[in-house]
């Protein structure tokens, strides 16, 4: 294997095929098995001759080595801070609910989108993952969920999965194919790229998709969004109309609510119309504190006045949860421990002249 990033869970069948030469046909099919479909260390795939596993574990070494990792809700939420071999660093969430089990994996080490609300845009892009770095975050997390099945995976950590198409994609289709996540539990979310929503759309697989929509006119959302100024709303929501009618799934707008800036009344109405013309669903995200945005998120009584009147409106409606808030394993909050650069507004540098 070669390149910065590979990983157990990069080579195909026949790659495997290659590295098994001399053994009975069948033993392809046991470490396939083992590695996606039971999802397990390859050291307990028991099924395995113990002399072949230790060959195969060395020839097959894992891409993320666990610098941190750190537990709330009562155990139910997880996060890791993987260092990956060139010592790029990403983290992974685990979620369990009563109903399923959500593992939320990153996609680029950094990211280059630049919104300025969120901890992995102020830290900037560092690469791309590959296949394998995105596929072992899933299974390394379900070897920590042992009984509990990883039912869904969103590619809501950091990085932009639409920037990194064909690594996002080769991990859909293993989820899909080869570890046996249906394609309603798997679900994209982009900032907006409207070259990857179509591109998507012509995939062949109905996964979810979500949009970080934050604004629903083009001048709020160009300095919320910045790729907005390339990809406008207009586009945005073709694209959007385009993904829904080709697959038949409702596109969901995620909606991040910053106090005074986009959870207004009038905010409200600019995304009515939209939210209804698509038959959208929204998600709200109540903001989650990152080091360097200075503005804070909407109150509990805002947040759930913008949800009524969507839902007065006829639009359906949910508020995200805030899981993993005090380890910053929420929404926006992931930075894989880069520090921030906070800029000072100018006026408290005593730079301006008084009066401003
Ligand atoms: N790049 C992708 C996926 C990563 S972020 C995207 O933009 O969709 C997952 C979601 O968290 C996005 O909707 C993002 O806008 C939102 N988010 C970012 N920073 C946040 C913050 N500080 N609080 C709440 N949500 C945030």
């Amino acid at each position: 294997m070669s390149g910065v990033g590979a990983s157990r869970y990069d080579p195909d069948r026949a790659a495997l095929s290659d590295l098994l030469d001399g053994e009975p046909g069948y033993r392809l099919e046991q470490l396939w098995d083992g590695l996606y479909r039971q999802g397990r260390p390859l050291e307990e795939i028991t099924g395995l001759p113990g002399p072949l596993r230790s060959r195969l574990a060395a020839a097959l070494p894992t891409a993320l080595e666990a610098a941190a990792e750190q537990r709330t809700d009562d155990g139910a939420t997880t996060k890791w801070l993987w260092r990956l071999r060139d010592g790029a660093a990403v983290e992974t969430v685990l979620m369990h609910y009563d109903d399923r089990t959500t593992v939320c994996v990153s996609t680029q080490a950094g990211c280059a989108m630049a919104c300025g609300f969120c901890a992995t845009g102020q830290a900037g892009f560092e690469r791309q993952l590959g296949v394998g770095e995105i596929v072992e975050q899933v299974v390394r997390a379900q070897w920590a969920a042992g009984d509990r099945r990883v039912s869904n995976v969103v590619f809501m950590g950091m990085g932009e999965p639409l920037a990194n198409f064909d690594a996002t994609w080769g991990a859909v289709e293993r989820l899909h194919e080869d570890v046996g996540i249906g394609a309603r539990h798997l679900t994209v979310s982009t900032v907006g790229i409207v070259p990857g929503i179509r591109r998507l759309t012509e995939a062949g697989l109905p996964v979810g998709l979500a949009v970080s929509l934050h604004a629903a006119d083009d001048e709020l959302r160009d300095e919320l969004v910045p790729i907005n100024r390339r990809d406008p709303l207009a586009e945005l929501l073709a694209a959007c109309d385009g993904y829904r009618s080709r697959t038949g799934r409702r596109v969901t707008f995620e909606w991040a609510l910053i106090a005074g800036v986009n959870d207004r009344f009038e905010d409200v109405d600019r995304l009515l119309p939209l939210a209804r013309r698509l038959s959208a669903h929204v998600n709200l995200i109540p903001l989650n504190p990152t080091p360097g945005y200075p503005v804070v998120g909407s109150s509990r009584n805002r947040v759930h006045a913008f949800r009524d009147r969507l839902a007065a409106g006829g639009v359906a409606v949910t508020i995200r949860d805030t899981r993993g808030r005090d380890i910053d394993a929420a929404c926006g909050q992931l930075r894989a421990g880069h520090p921030v650069q906070v800029d000072i507004p100018t006026r408290d540098r005593g730079t301006m002249s008084p009066g401003t």
